[in-house]
Formats: structure tokens, C-alpha cells, sequence
């Protein structure tokens, strides 16, 4: 029997049969009226529209964790290293559901710490969208031309930290729900979207780069697009440098199973597919994995293969 503690979709609050609920309206602060009891007193806090998406407790997991089915701060920052981390997750929640007692002073060097460096030219755009149910995005800067990895929330300083890193070249989309803000980013930047024809629906009939079939397809010489059918059925990840592997919601690190793993109770089109696509994988090496729900994951090659392993050997008593 399938059972774990990891939060994987905020399924609780999202309907996925109903795509107009997606699109509320979203809160543009938390509301100190709507503040959880179980936070922790100080400036912080966490309000009951939290939706439980897990960004702020690994974004800065000393501040956050996890009371009943939300978030709440659980320790109050101390170092300026655990502010900036707290204040960075305060604007990357997707539903706005973190906020300050006081008004922050320290809002636009927070702002200008985004995107957030991963290693070498990888970073973490923060921002997540509700739209595209929190999901994290990426960016990769490259001299060629960059790439944004899923969308964030189209958002006036991320956008503008984006043009000083030098715009957007290719707009590359996994799967059909992290998609958020793709025609606002394709309007200002002019990037080719990239996503895989099984994908597309009337909200993305205009991308530039339909994918089709199982192949992978060589964008560039260090780009590298693999069809993983299985969560969704066009879903694609994208491995860059042979080193980072973009996976969306094909594959992710759980911190209650402690290895790697893919989203059984979220797997909307074919297990024992999304089973073929990963066997298939797992012939390609790589270090990172850095997905859009679940948690990043960054290990030697010999180890990684070791944890592909374990995640199909998981995957197999589902
Ligand atoms: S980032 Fe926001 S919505 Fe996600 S778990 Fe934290 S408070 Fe909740």
C-alpha cells in the first residue's frame, strides 16, 4: 500500500476537474487576522490560506515545518542568514500565505536575491505560481541563450532580474500544469516555448516547439529533452549539461522515504508507464535532480545510479 507523509500536490485545495479554480483570484499578502495559533511568536507567520505546498520548509527549513496540514513558523529567525532564507520563501509562496506583523524593511534586497544560485549557472526563480500549483521553476544561463524551466509567476522583479541575466531564449514547459504564466514570459522575452504535443491544450495550442513521440530530442549540443510518459502523458524532462536533470513531476527526492521517488497517488495518466519512463531514465547519468514538486537532490553519479535503483525497486511494489 502506497503510504508516505511527503506533500506532493496541495490536492486538498486544488480541483483538478474544475481548471477555473485554478485561477482565483490570488491573496497579494497573508492577513494577520487570518494568522495560524500554532505559529510561533515574532514578526513571522504563516495564515490559515496556506495550501501546504511544502516551499517555504525547504526553502528555509529552520523557520517552517509542517503543524496539522499547513505550514506554520516554528522557530523565528535569529541570523540574517535565516531572515533572508524566511523572507525569500515569503515571496516565493504561491498563495501569498506568509507574511510580517511589521513592514519589512529589508523587501527589495530580498527581491534582488532572485533567481537563487543553485550551482554553477543553475538557479531556483522562486515565485511559484498557484497556477501552476506551486511548483518550482528554474533558470540556466547560458551564453547560447537562457532557459526558464517551468513557469514562475510573471512578476515585475523577477522579470527584471531575468533581463539583467540576459532574458529568456527558450521557455521549456514538463507537463501541462506548470505552465502558469507561459504567454506573459513568451510576450516580454520573445522565447520559444517547448512543450511535448500529448501537452497541449487550448491554453498552450500557441508554444513555438510541439515535442512529440518517445525519442529524446538534442535542442542544443548541452540540452537534452526525454519523454517520461506516466504522470502525464507528454510529460518531458530536460537534462542539461549531462549533469542537471530538470524532472517537473516525474521524479523527486522524499524526505519521509529518504530515496528517491515518483508521485503514485498523483499520477494522472499511467503508473506502470511513468514505471517504463523511469527504467528508461535511469540509462542516462546525471548529479542533480531538481523537480518541481518533492525535494531537489544532488549526489555523485555512482550514488545516483545506486538511488535510481531504489526508486524503480519502490516503484515495482506500488
Ligand atoms: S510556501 Fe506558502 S502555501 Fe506553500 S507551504 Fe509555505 S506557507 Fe504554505
Amino acid at each position: 500500500m502506497f503510504y508516505h507523509t511527503d506533500p506532493i500536490y496541495p490536492s486538498s485545495r486544488y480541483d483538478r476537474t474544475t481548471p477555473s479554480s485554478w485561477l482565483q483570484p490570488r491573496f497579494t499578502m497573508a492577513r494577520l487576522a487570518e494568522r495560524r495559533p500554532q505559529n510561533t511568536d515574532g514578526d513571522i507567520y504563516v495564515d490559515n490560506s496556506c495550501i501546504d505546498c511544502d516551499t517555504c520548509r525547504w526553502m528555509a527549513p529552520t523557520v517552517y515545518g509542517r503543524v496539522g496540514d499547513q505550514s506554520a513558523v516554528t522557530h523565528q529567525p535569529v541570523s540574517e542568514a535565516e531572515r533572508l532564507a524566511a523572507m525569500q520563501a515569503l515571496l516565493a509562496c504561491p498563495t501569498a500565505s506568509i507574511g510580517t506583523v511589521k513592514p519589512p524593511q529589508d523587501v527589495k534586497a530580498v527581491q534582488a536575491s532572485f533567481p537563487i544560485a543553485i550551482a554553477d549557472s543553475v538557479y531556483h526563480c522562486g515565485y511559484h505560481s498557484e497556477q501552476s500549483y506551486g511548483a518550482a521553476s528554474y533558470f540556466i544561463q547560458r551564453p547560447e541563450g537562457n532557459v526558464l524551466v517551468d513557469s514562475p509567476r510573471f512578476t515585475a522583479p523577477l522579470v527584471k532580474r531575468l533581463e539583467e541575466m540576459g532574458g529568456v531564449r527558450y521557455l521549456y514547459l514538463t507537463h501541462r500544469d506548470d505552465v502558469a504564466d507561459h504567454q506573459a514570459f513568451h510576450d516580454h522575452f520573445g522565447c520559444d516555448r517547448i512543450l511535448h504535443r500529448d501537452e497541449i491544450n487550448s491554453g498552450t495550442a500557441s508554444v513555438e516547439i510541439k515535442l512529440e513521440g518517445l525519442d529524446p530530442v538534442q535542442l542544443e549540443p548541452d540540452l537534452l529533452i526525454i519523454p517520461v510518459p506516466g504522470h502525464t502523458r507528454g510529460h518531458t524532462v530536460l537534462l542539461y549539461q549531462d549533469q542537471f536533470l530538470f524532472t517537473g513531476d516525474h521524479l523527486a527526492w522524499s524526505e519521509s522515504l529518504q530515496h528517491l521517488y515518483a508521485f503514485r497517488s498523483a499520477c494522472w495518466y499511467s503508473w506502470s508507464e511513468l514505471l517504463k519512463s523511469m527504467k528508461r531514465l535511469s540509462h542516462h547519468s546525471f548529479e542533480w535532480v531538481l523537480p518541481g514538486h518533492g525535494r531537489r537532490f544532488w549526489s555523485d553519479r555512482t550514488t545516483m545510479q545506486q538511488q535510481m535503483r531504489l526508486c524503480i525497486e519502490w516503484m515495482e511494489k506500488q
